[in-house]
């Protein structure tokens, strides 16, 4: 008997395949790049840190495709931040950074898109950020690519450009963290698991979107995805 209705797991799709990729869970990191940290206030490398978002925030976009995103409610400062999102196809627990790349299925471009102003109470605050990151749709994501086609992934450009402008264009070599060492930190944690994605951080150059702009996100090697707040 089913006591409530059961909601359809959430996969997402793959370029030159028909298969889906079933994902588990969202692993965030925060402040992984220098520039952002800075424009955020910090300095420096810290330790990493991680929160994470629902699976179902993911919005898929096909490529070509021209989604329309709802702006989400509570908020009068949504900020965008592009990402790369890594893939895990094999899991592990204490993964060592050296065996790290191992455990990568393939890479997606992805938003991690933020309702800065709750975000920044509840810093103050000292309570957690949930509200600001985990929104429903709070993860826009293109189709995954295999690692096979790409190549592993440690340089390569990544951009965001709203309205024919481009906000934010970083290189993946500029990682504070790079992803083999955010996986081994991941993976001491919480046991990764296949089927989980880590959205890597985000460059600087963050910064508010409303209803009408459009976004295209972009990374070498990766695709890009276009999308309409509204
Ligand atoms: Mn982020």
């Amino acid at each position: 008997m089913q006591i409530v209705p059961s909601v359809e797991p959430v996969s997402l799709p793959i370029v030159g395949s028909n298969a889906r990729f079933p994902v588990r869970r969202v692993y965030c990191v925060g402040r992984n790049y220098a520039d952002h940290a800075k424009e955020m206030g910090h300095s420096g490398r810290e330790p990493p840190f991680f929160f994470l978002k629902p699976a179902d925030a993911l919005f898929p976009i096909l490529p070509g495709e021209h989604r329309q995103w709802p702006y989400p409610s509570l908020t009068q400062d949504l900020h965008h931040e592009v990402e790369l999102v890594v893939a895990i196809g094999a899991g592990g627990k204490d993964i060592a950074p050296e065996q790290a790349s191992a455990h990568i299925w393939g890479y997606a471009i992805g938003l991690d898109m933020t309702r800065r102003d709750l975000q920044s109470v509840m810093k103050k605050e000292s309570k957690p950020w949930c509200i600001g990151k985990g929104f429903d749709h709070s993860a826009p994501i293109g189709p995954l690519v295999p690692v096979e086609t790409t190549g592993l992934l440690n340089a390569g450009a990544i951009q965001l450009v709203v309205n024919g402008q481009t906000r934010q264009s970083g290189d993946l070599q500029d990682l504070i963290w790079n992803i083999p060492e955010v996986i081994s930190h991941i993976s001491k944690a919480w046991e990764l698991k296949p089927g989980d994605l880590i959205f890597t951080g985000t460059p600087s150059g963050v910064g508010p979107v409303v209803p009408g702009d459009q976004m295209t996100a972009s990374a070498e090697r990766v695709g890009s995805i276009t999308l309409t707040v509204v």
